[in-house]
Formats: C-alpha cells, sequence, structure tokens
C-alpha cells in the first residue's frame, strides 16, 4: 500500500529507484524519468531546479 511512486509517471518505484537520490533535495524520480529529464528537460530537478549534474560524483 505503501509504495514510493514516481511524481512524474506515477509508476511504482522499485528497489532500485528506491536507493537512486538524484537531488540531494531528496525529490525523487524512476531512472526512466531521471533518463528522460536529462535528454528532454535540461537536466534540472523538477523540484529544486539543481542541475543533475552538478551533484554528480565526479567519474
Ligand atoms: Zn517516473
Ligand atoms: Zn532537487
Amino acid at each position: 500500500e505503501d509504495i514510493p511512486k514516481c511524481p512524474i509517471c506515477c509508476e511504482d518505484l522499485d528497489l532500485t529507484d528506491r536507493s537512486f537520490k538524484p537531488c540531494k533535495c531528496g525529490y525523487q524520480v524512476c531512472l526512466w524519468c531521471y533518463k528522460d529529464i536529462n535528454e528532454k528537460l535540461n537536466g534540472r530537478c523538477p523540484a529544486c531546479r539543481t542541475p543533475y549534474k552538478d551533484q554528480a560524483p565526479a567519474k
């Protein structure tokens, strides 16, 4: 009942999605939407507008 859902596509977040924290503000999206945001929506967190790139650990 209490399965968290992706706020963008409304799909249930699986374990991988749930351990994936794209933004330090805590706004969680599924990996699918994360990709989509990076490819089509200028790669910013929908909640706080921080670019995801800026938060990615250095390669
Ligand atoms: Zn999603
Ligand atoms: Zn954020």
